[in-house]
């Protein structure tokens, strides 16, 4: 069910109106649905029910404390990429012990902090990384549980999207060199390998190249368990996509089905009495667990026809979203009040674009929407890879970010000041 539909002729977000949210919070706002992302939530929960597996919420999709609070309270581990993150967890209340920490430049401050916390596992992707771990762990007399990211160089030509998983990219260790790496880690005294992962891509709409990864990490952790190196996690990544609402594409595979289908595989593995015996799984969705719970809420601040182009210009820009102007991505843009349909407003062609200065500034291309100056309008399914990439540029405070609960509002962020942007800077004097 969609938590976010129109309701006589207007957009709502559950049970409230976005043009109320918008004479509450003003706008850029971000929006999301609670509903939506427990139900984004339980999807992997159930689909794990009864199994030794964990959810770890790759939270740079999305790091509001309010969100990493509902899921943490709802047993949600975390991926993390920083120090930063995992404060951000304790801040929000989520477990520690149940925080994988990713990334290829892990810095010693915080493996430090990583370990004085007790993390579930490092994720490593290097050899210098290994010894540099070890160290840490050793001037702390700690040790230090790893996994060791292995790309599995998986077929790429199913989606343009698999970036990450291919023997050209700057992610992990290459299959081939796995078995090397894991032997160095096994002779260092701070290191406790415990498991594998990997992570091939994002906005996968099908399984098919992650069951393809799975199948590689399975034929590595049984010739592991040859030599004596026996694992205790297999950690399959994220990476699963979602509906951008992008004409021609496929829907995206139910989370549910690819679980499915990812526990049969280890099923039969087990059986076969290899490696796979007693083995936990673990996942680090982001997007798929975020991505549609969340929209963009702007106004139009002007029409501009120019000679060749109508432009829409919002007050919501390139600092807010960048992804559409960092990967030229599709996203949706609806009109909060449908005034079309009431015959108030003709639709035209419109460029949707921001007020800062770059041609770059774009959010949407190319569409036809029925709006005039001071209308509202959403940019959908932004749930993910939004707020988390925003800056500053142009000295624009960031946009408020509420939670829609039923018929409830919670600001969970509220929008930044002007001079908040500048007040850790000072004159030479
Ligand atoms: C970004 C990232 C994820 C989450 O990817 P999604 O496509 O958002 O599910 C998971 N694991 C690692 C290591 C990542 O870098």
């Amino acid at each position: 069910m969609s938590h976010f539909a129109y309701q006589d002729g207007v957009l709502h977000a559950e049970g409230v109106a976005l043009s109320a949210i918008a004479q509450e919070f003003g706008t850029p706002t971000y929006v999301y649905s609670k509903a939506r992302l427990l139900e984004n939530f339980d999807a992997y929960a159930n689909a794990c029910a009864g199994r030794d597996a964990l959810v770890c919420y790759a939270m740079k999709a999305n790091s509001n404390l309010a969100i990493l609070d509902l899921l943490a309270r709802r047993g949600a581990g975390f991926d993390i990429v920083s120090g930063g993150e995992l404060l951000r967890v304790i801040a929000a209340g989520g477990d520690p012990h149940k925080v994988i920490f990713s990334g290829v430049g892990k810095s010693v401050d915080e493996m430090r902090l990583a370990l004085e916390h007790d993390i579930l596992c490092f994720n490593v992707e290097s050899i210098p990384e290994l010894h540099r771990l070890n160290d840490v762990a050793g001037a702390l007399g700690r040790k230090a549980r790893i996994s060791l990211r292995v790309n599995p160089n998986v077929d790429a030509k199913t989606h343009p999207y698999i970036a990450t998983g291919l023997k050209a990219s700057k992610f992990g260790v290459a299959f081939d060199d796995a078995l090397a790496t894991y032997r160095v880690a096994a002779q260092l005294p701070n290191i406790d390998v415990a498991g594998i992962d990997c992570h091939i891509g994002s906005q996968l709409l099908d399984d098919t190249p992650l069951l393809e990864a799975l199948d590689r990490l399975i034929e590595l952790i049984d010739t592991l368990a040859a030599e004596g190196i026996h694992l205790h996690h297999l950690d399959i990544g994220g990476g699963l996509g979602i509906d951008y609402g992008v004409a021609g594409d496929a829907a995206p595979v139910p989370v549910g089905d690819y679980l499915g289908r990812l526990f049969q595989r280890i099923d039969a593995w087990r059986a076969g009495q290899h490696g796979g015996k007693g083995i936990k799984v673990i996942f680090e969705p982001g997007r798929s667990i975020v991505g549609d719970t969340g929209l963009l809420l702007t106004k139009v601040e002007f029409i501009k026809h120019g000679e060749e182009k109508n432009f829409c210009i919002v007050d919501a820009a390139m600092n807010d979203m960048a992804r559409p102007a960092l990967y030229q991505a599709w996203m949706d843009m609806q009109p909060v009040v449908q005034r079309e349909a009431r015959g108030e407003v003709a639709g035209a062609v419109f460029d949707v674009v921001g007020p800062i200065c770059e041609s770059g500034d774009w959010l949407a291309r190319d569409r036809e929407l029925p709006v005039e100056a001071g209308d509202l309008l959403v940019m959908k399914t932004a749930g993910a890879y939004g707020m988390t990439m925003a800056s500053n540029y142009n000295t624009r405070g960031r946009a408020a970010e509420v939670i829609v609960d039923g018929d409830r509002v919670h600001l969970v962020r509220r929008r930044e000041k002007p001079a908040e942007l500048f007040a850790l800077e000072s004159v030479i004097g």
